[in-house]
C-alpha cells in the first residue's frame, strides 16, 4: 500500500501529511482506545515514522501507558496518532481523520476481547482477540 494522504483535526488547528508506504491498518477494540475517544472501537493505520509530519500545529499529548503516547488537538479533541516506546520506528493514526479515509480499508481486528458486546461489524476481515499475530 502506497499512498499520500493528508489528515488533521476536526477544528483545522491541526494538519498532517503521509507519504510512502503504509504497513498495515485494523481495528482496535482496546479500552484505552474506546476510552480516549470516547467510542467502540478505533481505526488506525501504521507507516514508518518518516512518513508522518505535522504540516500545521502542534498535537497535544497524553501519556495512555507508560510506554505509549496519544496525539491530540487541544482546541477540538480529536485524536490523530499513537506512538509506542517499544515500536518507536512506527506512528499509528486515526483512520477517520484522514481527508479520505476511504482510501485505506482496516484489514484485521485487534483487541476483541475488550469489545463492547453491543457493537459488532459485517466485515469478514480476521479477528484477534489480544494484538494478533504480527504485531
Ligand atoms: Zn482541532
Ligand atoms: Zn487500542
Amino acid at each position: 500500500m502506497s499512498a499520500s494522504l493528508d489528515g488533521g483535526c476536526l477544528c483545522g488547528s491541526i494538519r498532517y501529511r503521509i507519504h510512502g508506504d503504509i504497513i498495515d491498518a485494523g481495528y482496535c477494540h482496546c479500552r484505552l482506545c474506546q476510552r480516549s475517544s470516547g467510542a467502540p472501537v478505533l481505526a488506525w493505520l501504521t507507516l514508518p515514522v518518516t512518513g508522518f509530519a505535522y504540516t500545521a500545529g502542534e498535537p497535544a499529548v497524553f501519556h495512555s501507558s507508560e510506554h505509549s503516547q496519544r496525539e491530540f488537538c487541544d482546541r477540538c479533541g480529536s485524536q490523530l496518532a499513537f506512538r509506542r516506546r517499544e515500536a518507536a520506528q512506527t506512528v499509528d493514526v486515526t483512520l477517520a481523520s484522514l481527508e479520505d479515509p476511504k482510501q485505506v480499508p482496516p484489514e484485521y481486528h485487534i483487541w476483541r476481547q475488550s469489545r463492547i458486546t453491543w457493537f459488532e461489524t459485517s466485515d469478514q476481515l480476521p479477528r484477534h482477540e489480544d494484538n494478533g499475530p504480527d504485531r
